[in-house]
């Protein structure tokens, strides 16, 4: 066979390329079919042989495909709802034994089951986040000296282990101070701290000072991934040594990449659509000029390290479509305390929730989560937490995820409560719960919305 470029397509891709062609494909053009995602395909590697059926099957097993137009469950009119894909690289077993992922359909996107019988109270596993913007209360502790800038744990001035960046600038001092050494190289190398320090790199003071200014907890977790995956990205580029060192900086580039791009996500505009059904006015302005301060804030890294010579990597952090996703996916993603968790975040929506998130290790590693079983869990059960307050009523309840830009929650207790619903009526019981948790997140829901 010969194409257009008269090269002949006598290669076969393995496996692995396939699937890593077709993934940059689809971050790079979310909402094609699969007939457009093959074809770009072929005109991009003109000598693969590749069945459109083979290109399917791949993006099947990857969760890329696209709801067809006459899936019964495909959300109806114009609104959009989130999207996800599973991460063929997460290391989950490294973390337990016994949830695993699955792809469930195209409307519901990814989530964790059961692998096996899972007791009441069980911890499951424990987890760092992949990013972390701290509460607004810890943030103003860390920018005193007074909570670890990683992990977030308060501490004392008094204690020996604390551990100071020792970056200035001309007039900016770097306040972050840290737990102890891993924390401060771990702030670094999995953090990428330099890039969003004032002393080592005063480009992101402007950004990190209107992060604070508005509360917007979705944009300082986005500032916070995208450090993450710029120093990242750099390490890559910019590794020299033997080949396997090399491999190695790539791969762990290449696994942050996938992590951040398997997060479900829905563009800010496409969210904001029930916000303006409901009257609400997003702040677009507030989203231009957020994105200017990002761009401007990694701009120097961008140039010095060639980064724009990655155009998907390029386009899916800085432009501003890109902005807008990695936005709607901060805030889709983000558990309450306002980490971004890589396994975390797989966990689905339910109104009668099985599994909860705890912050045990409170003296030395306060974003560290713990999940646990609420409730016996059989094996093959899928694993649900509540987004919402559950002590709400049903209409209540649905108006809550609507505003994160969820589609209408169908499980057992909803479609339950629905039949006995008087017509537009909230039942009493309907009424916020009072708790610190609650509170909190109704906060960060107003922040994620960047209603400024
Ligand atoms: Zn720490
Ligand atoms: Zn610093
Ligand atoms: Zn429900």
């Amino acid at each position: 066979m010969e194409n257009a470029n008269g090269a002949s397509r006598g290669v076969v891709p393995t496996e692995g390329e396939l699937t890593a062609a077709l993934q940059s494909l689809r971050s790079e053009s979310p909402a094609l079919g699969t007939p457009k995602v093959h074809a770009l395909l072929l005109a991009q590697q003109p000598t693969w042989s590749v069945s459109e059926k083979r290109t399917r099957k791949v993006l099947q097993a990857l969760g890329l495909v696209l709801s067809s137009g006459n899936s019964s469950s495909k959300p109806t009119g114009d609104r959009k709802y989130p999207a996800s894909q599973l991460n063929p690289s997460l290391p989950l077993e490294q973390m337990t034994n016994a949830v695993k992922t699955k792809y469930f359909n195209d409307a519901k996107g990814k989530g964790l089951v059961a692998t096996r019988k899972i007791e009441k109270g069980e911890v499951m596993w424990k987890e760092d986040p992949f990013a972390l913007a701290a509460e607004w209360e810890l943030y103003e502790l860390q920018n005193k000296s007074l909570a670890c800038f990683y992990c977030s744990t308060p501490m004392s001035h008094s204690s020996n282990a604390v551990l100071r960046c020792t970056s200035t600038s001309d007039s900016l001092a770097c306040p972050a101070t840290f737990c102890n050494r891993l924390c401060r190289s771990r702030a670094e190398s999995l953090g990428g701290h330099s890039m969003l320090c004032p002393g080592a790199n005063p480009a992101s003071n402007e950004l990190l000072a209107f992060v604070e200014k508005s509360q917007w907890q979705a944009l300082h977790a986005l500032s916070r991934c995208t450090a993450r995956l710029v120093m990242r990205k750099k390490a890559a580029i910019l590794k020299k040594g033997g080949q396997k060192e090399r491999a190695e900086v790539g791969k762990a580039f290449e696994d942050d990449w996938a992590i951040y791009t398997a997060l479900a996500v829905l563009s800010y505009e496409d969210r904001f659509k029930y916000a303006e059904e409901m009257g609400g006015e997003p702040d677009r302005a507030a989203w231009q000029k957020a994105h200017k301060l990002l761009v401007n804030a990694f701009d120097k890294e961008r140039r010095k390290s060639n980064l724009a010579h990655d155009p998907v990597f390029d386009e899916e952090l800085f432009s501003y479509e890109g902005f807008l996703r990695g936005l709607g996916r901060m805030s889709l993603n983000m558990e309450s305390h306002g980490g971004i968790y890589a396994v975390h975040s797989h966990i689905n929506h339910s109104c009668t929730p099985n599994t909860s998130v705890r912050h045990h290790d409170q003296s030395n590693a306060l974003s560290r989560i713990t999940v646990l079983a609420s409730s016996d869990i059989e094996a093959g059960e899928e694993l649900v937490i509540t987004y919402v307050d559950p002590s709400l009523g049903v209409r209540e309840r649905r108006k809550r995820l609507a505003e994160w830009g969820f589609g209408k929650c169908t499980c057992g207790r909803c479609m339950e409560e629905e039949k006995s619903l008087p017509p537009q009526i909230e039942p009493a019981s309907g009424q916020p719960a009072a708790g610190p948790d609650m509170s909190d997140l109704s906060a960060e829901i107003k922040a994620g919305l960047g209603l400024l």
